[in-house]
Formats: structure tokens, sequence, C-alpha cells
């Protein structure tokens, strides 16, 4: 994750130097795309990192639509926040492909049997 930052922010910096070392306007544009690139990513990065946070406390189990925890309700039903309807194994099928998520060998071998 540090890692990432600084990766984020290195092009940024870079823009920034050389726009303080020559006064080009043409820098000041990098700058502020860099700039409007990295709060894209950052933000990404912060939404994922909420729904993998979400993911792992309700085992997946939260609503495609509004991330609603539906931990507790019927395997098939609708969202008691957003009214979306959900099957929870799918549910939890489509958080992992979206988190990417992989299977352990252990869960594959259990299901394949
Ligand atoms: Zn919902």
């Amino acid at each position: 994750m540090t890692l990432m930052v600084v990766l984020l922010l290195l092009p940024l910096v870079t823009a920034c130097v050389l726009w303080a070392l020559f006064r080009d306007p043409k820098y000041t544009r990098i700058m502020i795309l860099m700039l409007l690139a990295n709060i894209a990513t950052i933000y990404q990065i912060v939404q994922y990192k909420r729904v993998a946070n979400l993911f792992r406390r309700y085992h997946g189990k939260i609503c495609g639509n509004c991330l609603f925890p539906l931990e507790g309700l019927g395997d098939k039903g609708v969202c008691p926040e957003c009214s979306h309807p959900y099957e929870i194994e799918k549910t939890i099928q489509g958080w992992k492909q979206d988190l990417s998520i992989r299977q352990t060998s252990n869960q594959t071998a259990t299901q394949s049997s």
C-alpha cells in the first residue's frame, strides 16, 4: 500500500519539481492532470478497501447494489435497504469476482468432489 502511494505520488512530485524549476505552463497542465489522475486512483483504492473490509466482515453477504449487510437474512430475497433482489450464493460469487478473491485449493477441491 505504501509503495502504491509512493508510485502514485512520484509523477506528481516530478511534475511539481519541473514546474518549480522551469515555470513553464505546460508543466502546470501536466501537474493538474497528474493530480486529477492521482485523486481518481486513490478514490478507487479507498473504495476497494472499503468493500473488501465489508466482504470480510459479513462473509460476502452484502448487497450488490447498496452494500447493505445481508447476513442473517434468507438465502434469497430483496435487500431491506434498496429492494434489490439477491441470491446469497450468486452475490458472494459476484463479490469474489469483483474483488478478484480466488478460492483456496481446499475450497475448490471440496466443490469439485
Ligand atoms: Zn441493497
